[in-house]
C-alpha cells in the first residue's frame, strides 16, 4: 500500500543526516500488462551534502564557461583600446594634437569621392606661415608648437561640413575647402589669414597661401576616369605660394600653367647646375663702366651669362634667384671672383689697359666668419692685386647679423678689396646702412632714372643722393644709364663712373678687351 511505501523509503533514509528539504513526487513504472499503469511514489530529500555539490557542479561550470568568457570581453576590450591607439598614433600629429597628413589625405579622398559628383569646387590650400623659423628663434621652439597648437585650434573651428585640414610639416598646413566659387573662396582665405594673425595676440605674425581648384568633373565619364593625386595637387597650391616669395603685399596666389612652368624650369636648372659648372657654361661677361666727362672706360662689372648648349644664353634672373634659394650661389660667386681675378692676371701679363672690376657677392655668402679669408684665397690663387677687385653687395645683406656683416667688410677691407652698395636707393634702409658700414662705392639704382615722377624732383634726388656720398669720401657709379640728357646731368653733379646701355651692354671678355684697347 502507498503508506507502506511511504514508511519504508522515510525509514530507509533515516541513517542520513537531517534534511533540508523533503518532498515526494509519482514515477510511473514500466508495466508489460495492457490497461495497467503502476505508479510508483518516491521521496525527494535534499540535504546539506547536495547542496555543497550542486554549488561545486555551478563553480566548476563558471570556471569553464564563465572564466574564458571574460577573458574574451577583456580582450575585445584591449584590442578596442590598442585599435583606437594605433589610430592616434597614425592619424595624430605630434605637435598640435590634431590630425596629420595621413589623416588629411584618407579624408581628402573620401570627401572627394562623395561629393565628387556635386557641382562643388574644392580649393586644396597650403597655407603657410611666414619666418616661423625666426619667431621660435626669438621665443623658443616650445612656444613655437604652441603656436602650430592654436592655429590648430583656429583651423578646426573655422571648418566646415565636407572639409578637413591638417598640418603637413613646419608651419605648412593643407587645407580641403568646398568652395562656390573662386572670389568667395579668395574672400574666406582672405578673412582666414587676417584673423590667423590674432592668434597670438601680443606678437604679429602672417600667413600666405596658395590655392589649387578641383573643379567637379563634366560628366560621369570623366569623373570615373578622374584620379586626384592628392600629394601632387597640394605640391602644387605650395608651389603657386612659393612664387609669391619676395613679393611685398601678395599672399594669396592660384596656381597656373605658369607656375607649373616655373618649377619644371627650377628642376632642370637644380639638375644641370652642377654639370654646367663643371663645363664652363657659366661665362664671365664685362659691362664697362665710363667717365662722364672723358667717356672711357674706368671699370667694370663681372656679370654672369649661362651658355647653355640646349637653351642657349640664359640671362641671371632666370636661375640667379634659384641658387640663392638653394645655397648654389656661393658657388657661383667663387667661380666668378675666380674668373676675375684669373683676367686681372692676365691682363697683367699681357700688358693689357687693365681696370677696376667689381663683383656681385651674394647676401647668402655673408654668414660665413671667414669670408674675408676666402675671398683672399681665390684671389691669391691667380696672383692678382686686391685693389683691382671690389664687390658689390646689395642692401638685403644688410639684414642678416650686422655686427658680423660689419667684422667682414672691416677684415674685406683690411685686404685691400673695395666695397661697393648695389641698387642703393631702391630698398629702405639705404641711409642708416651708410652710417654703419665701410663703404667705397656707391651705386645708384637703375630706378632713379626711370619712373613717371617728375623729372626736376628726380633730379633733387640724385644730386642730393650724390652731396651725401661725396661728403661721406664715397664714389658713385649711376646705373641703367640710357640717355645722353643723363649722361649730361650726372657730369655736371660729378658723378664718378657711368654704367649702362647708352655706352654699352654687358660684353664677352674678347670683345670687352677689344673696346677697351679701341677706348686706348
Ligand atoms: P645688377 O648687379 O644690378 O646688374 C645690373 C643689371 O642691369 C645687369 O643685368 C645689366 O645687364 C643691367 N643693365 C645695365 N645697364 C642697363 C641699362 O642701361 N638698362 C637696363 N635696362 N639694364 C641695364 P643682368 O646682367 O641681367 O643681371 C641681373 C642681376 O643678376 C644683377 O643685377 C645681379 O644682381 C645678378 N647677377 C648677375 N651676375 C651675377 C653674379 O655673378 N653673381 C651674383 N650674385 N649675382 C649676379
Ligand atoms: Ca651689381
Ligand atoms: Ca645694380
Amino acid at each position: 500500500s502507498i503508506e507502506a511505501l511511504k514508511k519504508s523509503s522515510y525509514e530507509d533514509n533515516r541513517w542520513m543526516e537531517e534534511p533540508l528539504f523533503h518532498t515526494y513526487c509519482w514515477v510511473e513504472v514500466p508495466m508489460q500488462m495492457q490497461g495497467y499503469r503502476m505508479y510508483y511514489r518516491a521521496s525527494l530529500t535534499i540535504v546539506q551534502k547536495n547542496i555543497f555539490f550542486m554549488n561545486v557542479a555551478i563553480l566548476v561550470q563558471m570556471l569553464f564557461l564563465g572564466v574564458p568568457t571574460i577573458l574574451l570581453f577583456v580582450n575585445v576590450l584591449s584590442s578596442i583600446a590598442m585599435q583606437k591607439r594605433m589610430v592616434n598614433l597614425l592619424y595624430q600629429d605630434p605637435v598640435t594634437g590634431g590630425n596629420n597628413w595621413c589623416h588629411f589625405l584618407e579624408q581628402s579622398r573620401k570627401i572627394l569621392r562623395r561629393f565628387g559628383n556635386t557641382n562643388h569646387t574644392y580649393a586644396v590650400v597650403n597655407l603657410h606661415m611666414l619666418r616661423f623659423q625666426d619667431f621660435c628663434a626669438c621665443n623658443g621652439s616650445k612656444e613655437g608648437d604652441e603656436l602650430l597648437k592654436k592655429i590648430d585650434g583656429y583651423l578646426k573651428v573655422n571648418m566646415d561640413r565636407g572639409e578637413t585640414f591638417a598640418r603637413f610639416s613646419k608651419a605648412d598646413f593643407g587645407l580641403l575647402l568646398r568652395c562656390r566659387s573662386v572670389e568667395q573662396c579668395e574672400k574666406r582665405l582672405k578673412k582666414l589669414l587676417v584673423e590667423l594673425t590674432g592668434v597670438k595676440r601680443d606678437q604679429m605674425i602672417s600667413f600666405s597661401a596658395g590655392i589649387y581648384l578641383l573643379h567637379p568633373a563634366a560628366n560621369r565619364k570623366e569623373r570615373r576616369r578622374r584620379q586626384i593625386d592628392l600629394d601632387q595637387v597640394y605640391h602644387f597650391a605650395s608651389a603657386a605660394r612659393s612664387s609669391m616669395r619676395g613679393r611685398e603685399g601678395e599672399y594669396i596666389k592660384l596656381f597656373d600653367q605658369q607656375i607649373l612652368q616655373e618649377q619644371l624650369w627650377r628642376r632642370k636648372v637644380e639638375e644641370r647646375m652642377e654639370a654646367a659648372l663643371a663645363a664652363g657654361e657659366f661665362r664671365l661677361y664685362l659691362q664697362p663702366k665710363f667717365h662722364p666727362v672723358t667717356e672711357k672706360i674706368v671699370g667694370a662689372e663681372a656679370l654672369v651669362r649661362w651658355i647653355s648648349p640646349e637653351d642657349g644664353m640664359i640671362p641671371p634672373n632666370r636661375f640667379i634667384p634659384i641658387f640663392e634659394e638653394n645655397g648654389f650661389i656661393t658657388r657661383l660667386d667663387d667661380y666668378m671672383i675666380s674668373e676675375v681675378a684669373k683676367l686681372q692676371s692676365e691682363w697683367k701679363i699681357h700688358g693689357q689697359k687693365q681696370v677696376p672690376v667689381s663683383v656681385n657677392v651674394s647676401r647668402v655668402n655673408f654668414v660665413k666668419e671667414d669670408l674675408a679669408e676666402h675671398i683672399c684665397r681665390l684671389v691669391d690663387g691667380y696672383g692678382a692685386a686686391h685693389a683691382g677687385i671690389e664687390l658689390e653687395l646689395t642692401e638685403s645683406a644688410f639684414f642678416g647679423n650686422k655686427e658680423l656683416l660689419q667684422k667682414i667688410l672691416k677684415e674685406l677691407k683690411m685686404c685691400g678689396f673695395s666695397i661697393s652698395m648695389d641698387d642703393f636707393g631702391a630698398g629702405y634702409s639705404s641711409r642708416n646702412s651708410l652710417k654703419d658700414l665701410p663703404i667705397d662705392v656707391l651705386k645708384l639704382d637703375m630706378d632713379f632714372f626711370r619712373g613717371d615722377g617728375s623729372k626736376e624732383r628726380g633730379e633733387i634726388v640724385v644730386k642730393e643722393t650724390i652731396r651725401l656720398a661725396k661728403s661721406l669720401h664715397m664714389k658713385i657709379v649711376a646705373e641703367g644709364i640710357e640717355k645722353k640728357e643723363q649722361v649730361e646731368f650726372l657730369a655736371e653733379q660729378g658723378c664718378d663712373m657711368i654704367q649702362g646701355y647708352y655706352f654699352a651692354k654687358p660684353l664677352p671678355v674678347s670683345e670687352f678687351n677689344e673696346r677697351a684697347e679701341r677706348d686706348g
